[in-house]
């Protein structure tokens, strides 16, 4: 997919599901609300009007205590009170019927209030379905009916004029309310997505130009969260090791290709000028060739050899055992080296348990010794030593030989370094045998360090743990 596409993608589809979830919940909770406190005012109001109706109910029973008989001037003022209070109401004698009606007092009134209370419930719902209805109540005197109050409204509640303002004014702020909301939801949501896709794009893009080989570019401080804070830094490792890896088969190629061509053009010159008949085909002639070929084999081997170990994931297989008796059977192995050149082996065997791959420490001793006997010139000395010092085993390997000259020294471990060119063309050295000792021992979590004085002789010091 195209970068600009998946930029695109990733950022409408993270922009819209932040904005609807945020949207969602923000609409909910205000239609939430405001069910709520609707349906609190409704039973408020119902309330309301129970309460009314007791009080008035009271306010007759302690007249007619008060007096023994209905007194319908004052009921009347109750009456048209509670009129005025939007309340419609009847009182009767339980023998003698009606006392005071709201209706045979201003029936008009009445019609017009009832049709008043209709238009404030369809004004507040226009699904408001109530009817006119009528609920008595009993009116006591010592525990006995004397009469009846009868109120007329529509039901099952109504709103007057004043909770009716306050009603629509408090839908009309909750609907302000969940405007603004849902607009600064809406803000917020894009705020929030872009600070989300904002690095996870530029991670995208990242990972991209990472499957088209571009390395070099870092992601560097673009988000402020802590989780892709986290995968920037992994997306950022990766990449160096990508590169790593990518440098390493660059080189690899490079200087394979560099050790190669000189071997080869040596033997393509000498069999040209043999088949064009410049040169006699003798035997130094063949011989010549051969022994470049079989130079160009041990390069191969090293080379093979060389990837084998500087593999991240090189195989190791480790167990227990003395590395003196290793050393002892190697520096056995030289002893024909050593005779030749008259070289004095210094070692004091004593037992050595480590926790390694013996094959390839076996491959790093054989590479040091070998250097060392290589580098030493006739009745030189070589001492090796090797013990346990605190958690970690120590093995040194030194030599009275040639020594290394201050400016190679930081370059020796490097691959096809050759300190001494002219000299090492002589002694065959091909410039891996550090570099394999130095993978071999970093797999086991080891260093190697080396002091060298020119012309006096060099020493190797390996640590290894246990
Ligand atoms: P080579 O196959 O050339 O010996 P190495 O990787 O083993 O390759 O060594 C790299 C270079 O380090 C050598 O070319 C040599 O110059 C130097 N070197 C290694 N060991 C010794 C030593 N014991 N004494 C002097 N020089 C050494």
């Amino acid at each position: 997919m195209e970068v600009s596409k998946l930029t695109f993608t990733l950022r409408s589809k993270l922009t819209f599901s932040y904005i609807f979830i945020v949207m969602v919940v923000v609409g909910l909770m205000s239609l939430a609300a405001n069910v709520g406190l609707n349906k609190q005012f409704e039973n408020y109001v119902i309330q309301r009007q129970e309460k009314q109706t007791a009080e008035i109910i009271d306010l007759v029973e302690m007249k007619y205590e008060e007096e023994n008989t209905w007194n319908t001037g004052y009921l009347e003022i109750i009456g048209m009170n509670a009129l005025q209070n939007g309340m419609i109401i009847v009182i009767k004698d339980s023998e003698k019927g009606n006392i005071w009606s709201a209706y045979e007092h201003n029936n008009g009134l009445c019609q017009a209030m009832i049709m008043n209370m209709r238009a404030n419930m369809y004004s507040y719902s226009d699904k408001w379905n109530g009817e006119y209805q009528e609920k008595s109540y009993p009116i006591l005197q010592s525990d006995k009916q004397i009469g009846t109050l009868t109120t007329g409204y529509v039901g099952p509640y109504y709103f007057n004029d004043e909770e009716l303002i306050f009603i629509k004014a408090l839908n009309s702020l909750f609907l302000i309310a969940g405007i603004c909301s849902l607009l600064i939801a809406f803000a917020l949501g894009i705020f929030m997505s872009l600070r989300l896709s904002n690095p996870l794009n530029k991670i995208a893009k990242k990972a991209l130009s990472l499957s088209e080989g571009r390395y070099k570019e870092r992601l560097v401080d673009v988000s402020h969260t802590k989780e892709i804070e986290i995968l920037i830094e992994t997306i950022n490792e990766l990449s160096d090791a990508l590169e790593h890896k990518d440098n390493l088969r660059k080189q690899l190629t490079q200087d394979v290709a560099h050790e190669l061509r000189t071997p080869l053009t040596s033997v393509q010159g000498h069999m040209e000028a043999m088949l064009d008949g410049i040169w006699a085909m003798d035997n130094e002639r063949l011989n010549s060739c051969y022994e470049e070929i079989i130079r160009i084999k041990k390069l191969i081997g090293s080379i093979e050899n060389l990837s084998g170990v500087e593999n991240e994931n090189v195989l190791l297989h480790k167990e227990d055992f003395d590395l003196s008796r290793l050393i002892v059977r190697l520096l056995n192995n030289y002893e024909n080296e050593f005779l030749t050149k008259n070289i004095k082996v210094n070692y004091l065997e004593k037992p050595v348990t480590i926790h390694a791959d013996p094959d390839k420490m076996s491959q790093i001793f054989n590479n040091l010794l070998s250097n060392a006997i290589k580098y030493s010139s006739e009745n030189g000395e070589i001492t090796i030593k090797a013990e346990k010092e605190e958690n970690k085993i120590i093995v040194r390997v030194k030599d009275t030989g040639i020594g290394i000259k201050e400016e190679d020294l930081p370059h020796i471990f490097e691959r096809f370094y050759r300190g001494d060119k002219s000299r090492n063309r002589q002694t065959g050295g091909i410039g891996v045998g550090l570099t394999i000792t130095r993978a071999i021992i970093e797999a086991h979590d080891g260093t190697i360090d080396v002091n060298s004085t020119y012309g006096q002789g060099s020493e190797f010091i390996i640590r290894l743990p246990q």
